[in-house]
């Protein structure tokens, strides 16, 4: 008998804690312990009654009658979801949530000695010089729940960084893939929603469109793995089999295959370090017929390239690059920006990115609201 990890799941009505929950549902060996959502309490109400967590956190006051089963904690508020993390004694938290919150929750998890199975990679983005050290000090395991990521991290398998010549990490090419260049400047919220081979929020399908996730995910790498720019590198691939590759300072490359399904890297994480038995179809690549691969160009190459920048950069780049994002996007999404404007506006954000002599949570919340203010005023600026 394989013995229970308790899972936390943060933003467990997103797409993220909405398919970790059904992993948990489909493997022995996962429990949900706690659950934490935003803002969404009919969902969530749903989720406890299925899995009843001991206890559960949602950020604003339900509206309605949540009708929850005897016995479960629903704490309420701002820093509902912290406390949560800090009372639930989990063996495993599962991360979904952006922005502050996540960051803070992050700390939390980490504190209480956790294993974080981090699915947001802007915290990492943003905060990575200071989540990294704080998990190796507190000697839990940070397990990356982006499918590259988890990809890299089976490649490596434990092998020293010092053996690995480079990583190559694929790109589907995201929604627009087929547009050229001055097509895409203009496409429509439906067209940039429409992802080819991912099933994913809308925020990272904005973002794979832009290619910007591409771009979180090499400074991602690049923190996760301590990994150089040099050592980091992007492929297209428009078929999303390969997931990444590592090749080694003898020549040989290990890459990691598997149908596009974020529910692999999911299970992987929270069974970790085991590896947990699923029903899925076997991966059958002779009806997948052709894997292609090309190098990225034009606009592609633009947004990959500010990764490289923001790493030169360092100290608050990652946060005001990230923030910069995720504000341009809901500029888009609410239709106040095209979608050609965001990566030059997060670009110029960059640019200007405040100097520091310290990287602290302090400082990096005062240049996340400092870019998100500067993508309003640009936003002010068109209207
Ligand atoms: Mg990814």
């Amino acid at each position: 008998m394989k013995n229970i990890r308790k899972v936390a799941i943060l933003g467990s009505t997103g797409s993220i804690g909405s398919q970790g929950l059904d992993v948990i549902a489909e493997l022995p060996e996962l429990e949900v312990c706690a659950l934490a959502a935003g803002n969404n309490w009919k969902l969530l109400s749903e989720q406890i009654r299925l899995h009843r967590p001991g206890i559960a956190a949602i950020s604003s006051d339900p509206p309605g009658e949540m009708n929850l089963p005897d016995g479960v904690n629903l704490l309420v508020g701002e820093s509902a979801m912290v406390e949560m993390v800090s009372a639930c004694d989990a063996d495993v938290v599962l991360s979904g949530v952006m922005g502050t919150a996540g960051l803070q929750a992050a700390l939390a998890a980490i504190e209480s000695r956790a294993d974080l199975a981090i699915a947001n990679k802007e915290t990492i983005v943003a905060a990575g010089e200071i989540i990294i050290p704080a998990a190796r000090e507190a000697g839990i395991h940070l397990l990356p729940v982006d499918s590259e990521h988890s990809a890299i991290f089976q490649c490596l398998a434990g092998s020293d960084a010092s053996q690995v010549r480079k990583v190559t990490i694929t790109s589907s090419g995201g929604s627009l893939r087929d547009f050229d260049d001055e097509e895409a400047e203009n496409a429509s919220i439906t067209d940039v929603l429409n992802h080819p081979t991912w099933s994913m929020g809308q925020k990272i399908t904005v973002d794979s469109a832009t290619l910007i996730n591409k771009s979180l995910e090499v400074i991602e790498a690049n923190m996760l793995f301590g990994l150089s720019p040099e050592q980091i590198d992007v492929v297209i691939h428009p078929e999303s089999i390969v997931h990444a590759m590592v090749e080694f300072c003898d020549g040989s490359v290990i890459a990691m295959l598997g149908e596009p399904d974020m529910k692999t890297p999911i299970a992987y994480a929270l069974a970790y370090p085991n590896r947990p038995v699923r029903q899925t179809a076997c991966l059958d690549l002779a009806s997948t017929g052709k894997l292609t691969f090309a190098r990225p160009a034009g606009r592609e190459l633009n947004a990959i390239n500010l990764a490289y920048r923001v790493i030169e950069m360092g100290k608050l780049a990652g946060a005001v690059f990230n923030a910069a994002n995720e504000a341009a996007v809901q500029g888009f999404l609410k239709k106040k920006i095209s979608f050609g404007m965001i990566v030059p506006i997060v670009e110029r954000i960059l640019n200007q990115t405040p100097s520091t002599s310290e990287v602290n949570i302090e400082a990096i919340i005062d240049a996340d609201r400092w870019a998100r203010q500067q993508v309003q005023d640009e936003i002010d600026k068109i209207l």
